[in-house]
């Protein structure tokens, strides 16, 4: 194949510089070149091999013919591929002109492949929040609504009527900046995800700052609050203010949702993995009513909520597991969420302790 060589020796940086799958086919839909990623995303891909061997893909296939027909000069197509895994992909088919010969037909045709999986998932998701969150707010707006057009008919002479309809708009209104400021916090974290934060804090000190944060509305709810800190000093990487959000939120909800069992502990612990590196677990185990083995891996989902009128009615927005979801990720911890009707819930946070030295040693 002396004019396929020439062509792929030409070639081959060009598919190099793309950051597409990218793979140089003959006239005849045999492969001439391709690039490292075409040969990673896609095993198989010898040289010689036929391109309806590699893809079977009938979409696909349809665009190459048209390109080598000389019917047209550029394809694009999304396809569907099945092995070895489910993927969805951008397909180009680009004709090479033949400069020797007064025909049509290209001389070659490049193919370059994009997977959109992941960027369609992305789309979905988003698509999915908006509609969620408009739902949410619509929610409070909606009872706002109803009750200014109460005050302006019925209760327009009532007193004590406008007084109470007030305090209801208020507690909406409040609501509802809950919502956007959950909303807001939970697109800067997404947004900071892939930043590793740099600081070193002590977990310790973090956890007395919640404690002493949420001792109010401990009392209120007659739960007390029992600490268990094995360690005197505990040092992670992390942001201190997000750490705190993760455990306000987590030791909340224990009151919130577990409050019935009178009492919530926080305990804090030192481990280590199977290969020897150290981590902190910090635990929040209350003794409430639990929650059922099929809502346990959906709590994480923004606005998923096992009971939405207690949740509602407690002020809860749906999204305080989701927050600390993710800042569990960006603080490269994890987090683990244990619970049986009944029998209470123990929500665990695992953060890798910092390779600092501790300065005291
Ligand atoms: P919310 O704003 O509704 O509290 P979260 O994301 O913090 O949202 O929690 C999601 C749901 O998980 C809550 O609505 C509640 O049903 C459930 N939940 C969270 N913590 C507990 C707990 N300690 N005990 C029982 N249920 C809980």
């Amino acid at each position: 194949m002396p004019r396929e060589n020439d062509i792929a020796r030409l070639m081959l940086p060009v598919l190099e510089a793309l950051e597409d799958a990218a793979i140089l086919l003959s006239a005849n839909l045999e492969v001439i070149a391709a690039n490292a990623r075409a040969l990673a995303d896609f095993p198989g891909l010898e040289e010689g091999t036929s391109v309806s061997q590699a893809f079977g893909q009938k979409l696909l296939l349809e665009a190459l013919c048209s390109v080598a027909a000389g019917q047209r000069r550029v394809e694009t197509r999304q396809v569907e591929l099945y092995e070895p895994f489910r993927r969805r992909l951008n397909v180009r088919a680009v004709g090479l002109p033949d400069t020797e010969e007064s025909t049509s037909r290209p001389r070659a045709i490049l193919l370059l492949l994009r997977d959109i999986s992941e960027e369609e998932r992305l789309a979905r998701t988003r698509m999915a929040f908006i509609a969620s969150a408009s739902h949410e707010l619509r929610t409070p707006v909606s009872a706002i609504l109803g009750l200014v057009e109460t005050l302006r008919g019925p209760a327009r002479d009532d007193a004590a009527a406008r007084e109470r309809f007030l305090e209801m708009m208020h507690a909406q209104a409040r609501r509802m900046t809950r919502l956007i400021d959950d909303m807001l916090s939970l697109s800067r974290i997404e947004a900071m995800r892939h930043e590793p934060p740099s600081d070193t804090v002590d977990l310790v000190l973090a956890l007395r700052t919640v404690v002493r944060d949420l001792a109010d509305k401990a009392r209120e709810a007659g739960v007390k609050i029992e600490t268990v800190f094995e360690e005197d000093r505990a040092l992670v990487r992390g942001d201190a203010g997000q750490l705190e959000q993760i455990f306000r939120n987590l030791l909340e909800n224990a009151i919130t949702y577990g409050g019935s069992g009178g009492r919530v502990r926080l305990r804090l612990r030192r481990r280590r993995t199977r290969r020897g590196l150290p981590y902190f677990a910090v635990s929040v185990r209350d003794w409430g009513p639990g929650i059922e083995k099929k809502h346990i891996p959906h709590l994480t989902e923004r606005f998923y909520r096992v009971d939405k009128q207690t949740s509602r009615n407690r002020g809860g927005t749906g999204l305080g597991l989701a927050i600390v979801k993710h800042l569990v990720q960006r603080h490269r911890g994890r987090l683990r969420i244990e619970s049986k009707p009944g029998k209470g819930a123990l929500f665990t946070v695992r953060l890798p302790a910092s390779q600092e030295r501790d300065r005291r040693a």
